[in-house]
């Protein structure tokens, strides 16, 4: 009674990015399309042998991709936008990359986030007239190449009913779910086909089920997987990110030969799972994180799988939660890290080594894994203890916060006349989001000095005179409140992350955000502190040189823990908590030195968001509370900004305003301002500033746009409380364009101004 092992797909771009920089040579004409083939096929060939040696029984296909899997099922389907104007069956590998890139013609498909990860799939567009069709080359080629290997395949794909929900419709309104009838064939085909090459198993993935799924789409489920199931080919049905526990019913009555759920995001699963699952079907739990870098308990999670080993015998698969595409490769090629942190960690290839060992345990008994189990608990006994983790005097602060804490001595009618007087703002006051462009001198300087080549006097020298340069240009361009231009910054994130006890930083750890781009997440493994002052001495110097309010500028906590790999040990909510009130020493110390406006960054707060409704109100009420902790006990007259984009905020609006900051500015012109439509229904108490142009393209705005959108904002914002400033920093926008469209904003602004004095 063998137990089985198998992964839902494994990192894609290369242990040192190779896939990454070999596509971007062929964008550039400087690989070819032969250079390309090679690396995705040693890479995929890497990874079979990884996955191999670590005793992984059914090995996943279709988890590889040039730059999207969803963007690959789009293609295997055949559902190509006619307005590209590619033949599906034929598409070349340039055509593929300008379905995700665009060209001259054409915009690429919409990009967006993956669930609640940080990865970006392309979207698929459906109209009425999408039409599909199998095309299996890619699909089949990668199967064989995997059977020649030797190993037992399980192709892997997006399924049917989750790829419809994932697209957008376009070009008229239509219900999506339409089109099901046109596409279930072609699954059949695809699978039909794969069965053809003597594959007994496929997952098909439907994440959707963790979602709040209408009753129209739950329905379909029978139809679907009752076809699927006619073709023969063994149905691993692929659930992850949440709790699929509500649909038990529904799975069992699928004819599918199997469930996966994810045991680390949604535990409480598994014994609905465990005490109802049909006994025809069998179970594939995830207890290893595919979503994180925290290296297993293993004989915990022995305890939990051996009662159920017993039970279900050969039923019984073992997987990581999710694909171990959101984390990073490999921990054996980190060199700095600590090697008390590094026993803490398991990359992709740690993560199957445990899956391999956890078989090896339940098949063979404890006796064939003593060494790794011994490691795992010496492991878990340091985490539990170790002085770098655990600190009394950060607990200590947190139990000793006042029930109010979160709050601001006054009210916001009240804080806003103290903050005038201080400030003496005009009507319309002009700002801008805080980076400005990052030269190429900039990023050498910063660079040489990472590296040690340029000290750290002639460093703070050249950031001194970037700083000088752009509050004189502000001066010139005459904003009311400017900033220092966050040249010293690399990364929002990165750069309060690395001043804080806590936090570490891998060499190698990236992991995929969209095509060929990667990001490398900071870990939080511990009580987070700041131990000294981290923006004090730049925005104090940016201030000698202006009479004007120097604004302070910094990443709040829950874009802090967003975007960092956080601990799994204490929840996210205590984490963010020790993160705010980090932040909150660096506010003080910013009002002690006499910066009056201080901008706390939440870009990411709408990003955090449970993927259930129900889970909604918890997160927003931590979420609100960490980001008022990170400003509490500032002076009335000290006022606080806060910024957020990637729009889509109409309907946490209410949270946002209970974030309670002085002035939030957030990202509005690409929907022109359709943001300003909530505003209708819900009056934003507080002071706002609408972005009223587009940072991401270097195009400047026309006059009449800015006097459109400020116009419009007019209508529905009371004119004291509206500010003037563009959607995002301007660090990625060179500085002609930078200087034109501040100039017309400026300009704009004044003119209304006068009109609505
Ligand atoms: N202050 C940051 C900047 O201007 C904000 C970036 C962001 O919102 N993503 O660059
Ligand atoms: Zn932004």
């Amino acid at each position: 009674m063998a137990i089985t092992t198998h992964i839902s797909g494994f990192p894609r771009v290369g242990a040192k990015r190779e896939l990454k920089f070999c596509v971007e040579k062929y964008w550039k004409n400087e690989a070819s399309e032969q250079d390309v083939l090679n690396v995705a096929k040693e890479i995929r060939s890497i990874n079979r042998n990884l996955q191999k040696a670590a005793g992984i029984d059914l090995v996943p296909v279709g988890d590889f991709s040039l730059y999207d899997h969803v963007l690959d099922t789009q293609v295997l389907v055949g559902a190509i936008p006619a307005r590209f104007g590619f033949d599906a069956q034929n598409l070349s590998m340039k055509q593929y990359f300008e379905l995700a890139r665009g060209n001259k013609e054409q915009p690429a498909l919409e990009m967006t986030k993956w669930f609640d990860t940080n990865y970006h799939y392309l979207v698929p567009e459906w109209s009425e007239n999408t039409t599909f069709q199998a095309v299996l080359g890619n699909l089949k080629a990668q199967i064989s190449e995997a059977l020649a290997d030797g190993v037992k395949v399980k192709p892997t794909i997006v399924g049917a009913l989750s790829l419809l929900w994932l697209g957008k419709t376009k070009g008229g309104e239509f219900n999506r779910l339409n089109l099901l009838d046109k596409l279930l064939p072609v699954y059949v085909e695809i699978l039909n086909e794969i069965k053809a090459l003597g594959v007994e198993w496929v997952q098909i993935d439907e994440p959707i089920l963790a979602l709040d799924l209408p009753s129209e789409w739950l329905n379909q489920f029978q139809k679907v997987y009752g076809e699927l199931a006619k073709t023969g080919v063994k149905i691993l049905l692929g659930t992850y990110f949440g709790s699929v526990a509500e649909h038990i019913d529904l799975i069992n009555n699928l004819p599918v030969a199997g469930v996966h759920i994810d045991c680390v995001r949604a535990p409480e699963q598994l014994s609905v799972f465990s005490g109802s699952l049909k006994d025809d079907k069998v179970l594939s739990v995830g207890f290893i994180d595919g979503r994180n870098v925290w290296r297993a308990n293993l004989r915990q999670v022995f305890d939990i799988l051996k009662p159920l080993a017993d039970k279900l015998g050969s039923r019984l698969w073992v997987s990581s939660s999710c694909s171990l595409l959101h984390s990073p490769q490999d921990l054996g090629v980190e060199e700095k890290l600590s090697s008390e942190i590094k026993e803490w960690l398991a990359f992709g290839v740690q993560k199957l080594s445990e899956i391999g060992c956890l078989k090896t345990a339940l098949n063979n008994g404890l006796d064939a894994v003593s060494s790794e189990f011994a490691a795992s608990d010496k492991a878990v006994a340091s985490r539990a203890n170790s002085p770098l983790i655990h600190k009394a005097e950060v607990k200590q602060r947190i139990a000793a916060l006042p029930a109010n804490a979160d709050k601001r001595q006054s009210d916001f009618a009240t804080r806003i006349k103290a903050q005038q007087a201080v400030l003496n703002l005009p009507l319309l006051p002009t700002t801008t989001i805080g980076s400005f462009p990052q030269t190429t001198e900039i990023r050498q300087a910063r660079a040489a000095f990472k590296k040690g080549t340029l000290s750290a006097a002639d460093y703070e020298a050249a950031m001194k005179k970037e700083i000088a340069y752009v509050v004189q240009i502000q001066e010139e361009l005459d904003i009311d409140v400017p900033v220092h231009g966050e040249a010293e910054r690399n990364d929002m994130v990165e750069y309060f992350g690395e001043q804080m006890d806590g936090y570490t930083f891998t060499q190698f750890g990236w992991v995929q955000s969209y095509g060929s781009r990667c990001v490398k997440p900071p870990i939080i493994f511990g009580d987070v502190t700041r131990p000294k002052a981290m923006t004090v001495a730049w925005s104090s110097y940016a201030q000698t040189l202006t009479r004007r309010p120097m604004k302070g500028m910094l990443t709040g906590p829950v874009t802090m823990l967003q975007w960092s790999f956080v601990r799994n040990d204490i929840p996210r909510s205590q984490v963010c908590e020790q993160i705010a009130l980090a932040l909150n020493d660096e506010v003080l110390d910013l009002e002690k030195a006499g910066i009056k406006v201080i901008q706390i960054d939440e870009p990411a707060i709408r990003e955090g968001l449970p993927l259930k409704r129900a889970d909604w109100d918890a997160y927003l009420a931590w979420a609100g509370r960490c980001f008022r902790l990170s400003s509490m006990s500032v002076a009335d007259s000290t006022q606080i900004h806060t910024h957020m984009c990637y729009s889509e905020f109409n309907d946490i609006l209410p949270a946002i305003a209970a974030m309670d900051a002085d002035v939030i500015t957030i990202e509005t012109s690409r929907s022109d301002m359709e943001l300003l439509d909530a505003f209708v229904k819900f009056k934003y108490p507080n002071d706002i500033g609408p972005g009223v142009y587009d940072i991401h393209s270097p195009r400047v705005p026309s006059e009449e746009e800015l006097t459109h959108l400020l116009e419009k904002a007019l209508k529905v914002i009371p004119k004291e409380r509206l500010w003037v400033n563009p959607d995002c920093g301007l660090k990625t926008r060179a500085w002609p364009e930078t200087r034109a469209a501040l100039e017309l904003m400026v300009k704009v602004a004044k003119q209304l101004r006068q009109k609505y004095a």
